[in-house]
C-alpha cells in the first residue's frame, strides 16, 4: 500500500511573517507520517527557519528548485549539498512553471533528479502537457517522454523513490481540474512506463500525485483513484485552513 503524500507549493507566495504564521497554526495539526505525508514547498529564503521550527512535528519542508551542481560560479542558484545541509527532505524538480519560463530542459531535469539521490533529497518531478498537446492527442506520449528522461540512469532503489506528480499545465491556476478519470488514466500510464523502464517492483512503490487546481472540495474524489498516490497543490495550499484539510484527505 502506496502512503499518500501532499505537498503545498508556496511557488513565490508569502512574506516571512505570513509563512511562519502558516506554520505555527500547521505543524502540530498534521496527521502522523505514518497515515500521510505532509510537506510545504517553500521559497529559499523561508527554508532554514521552517526546518527548525519543523524539527520533531510531522510536517516536511521541501525545496520549490535546485540547481545540479555542488558548488561554483553560478550566480543566483542553490545548490543540493545547500539544501541537504538545512535539513530539507523533499525537493520540487521540472515543474512547468520552471520549465516554461526558465527554460529548463529534460536533460537538466535528469542531472536534478540525480543529483536530490546524490544529496539524499526525494525528487518530486513534474509532468505534464499543454492544452495544445491535450488538443493534438498528444498527452500519453509527451508524459511518457518526459517520465522515461526524467528518470534516466536511476538505480531500481532510487527509482522506487521517486514522487512523481502529474500536472496538466492547462489545469495549473485555471480552476479547471482534470476529472478525476482523465487525472488517473495519465496516473495509470505513467506506472506503466515506470514498469517498462524499471519493473513492477519499483512501479509500485513509486507515488504519483496529481497536481492542477486541487482543493478541498475535490481532492477526495482525486486522491480515491486507483493511480493517484497524492496531490501537489498550489493556490489551496496558501491558506493553513485549507492545506489542513487537504492533508487530512490523505
Ligand atoms: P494550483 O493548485 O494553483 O492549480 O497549482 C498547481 C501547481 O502548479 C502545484 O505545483
Amino acid at each position: 500500500m502506496r502512503k499518500q503524500v501532499i505537498a503545498g507549493n508556496w511557488k513565490m507566495n508569502k512574506t516571512h511573517t505570513e509563512a511562519e504564521d502558516f506554520i505555527q497554526a500547521t505543524k502540530n495539526e498534521v496527521p502522523s507520517p505514518d497515515e500521510v505525508e505532509s510537506v510545504v514547498c517553500a521559497p529559499f529564503p523561508f527554508l532554514q527557519k521552517l526546518v527548525e521550527e519543523t524539527k520533531g512535528t510531522s510536517l516536511e519542508i521541501a525545496a520549490q528548485n535546485m540547481h545540479f551542481e555542488e558548488n561554483g560560479a553560478f550566480t543566483g542558484e542553490v545548490s543540493p549539498v545547500m539544501l541537504n545541509e538545512l535539513g530539507v527532505t523533499y525537493v520540487v524538480l521540472g515543474h512547468s512553471e520552471r520549465r516554461e519560463i526558465f527554460k529548463e530542459t529534460d536533460e537538466d531535469i535528469n542531472k536534478k533528479v540525480h543529483a536530490a539521490f546524490n544529496h539524499n533529497l526525494t525528487p518530486i518531478v513534474c509532468v505534464g502537457e499543454s492544452l495544445e498537446q491535450r488538443e493534438a492527442d498528444q498527452t500519453m506520449d509527451h508524459v511518457e517522454a518526459q517520465v522515461k528522461k526524467a528518470l534516466d540512469g536511476l538505480t531500481d532503489e532510487q527509482a522506487a523513490k521517486v514522487i512523481i506528480a502529474y500536472e496538466p499545465i492547462w489545469a495549473i491556476g485555471t480552476g479547471r481540474t482534470a476529472t478525476s478519470e482523465q487525472a488517473n488514466e495519465v496516473c495509470t500510464h505513467i506506472r506503466r512506463v515506470v514498469i517498462d523502464f524499471y519493473g513492477s517492483d519499483v512501479a509500485e512503490a513509486v507515488r504519483i500525485q496529481y497536481g492542477g487546481s486541487v482543493k478541498p472540495a475535490n481532492v477526495d474524489e482525486l486522491l480515491s483513484q486507483s493511480d493517484i498516490d497524492g496531490a501537489l497543490v498550489g493556490g489551496a495550499s496558501l491558506e493553513a485552513a485549507s492545506f489542513l484539510k487537504l492533508v487530512e484527505a490523505g
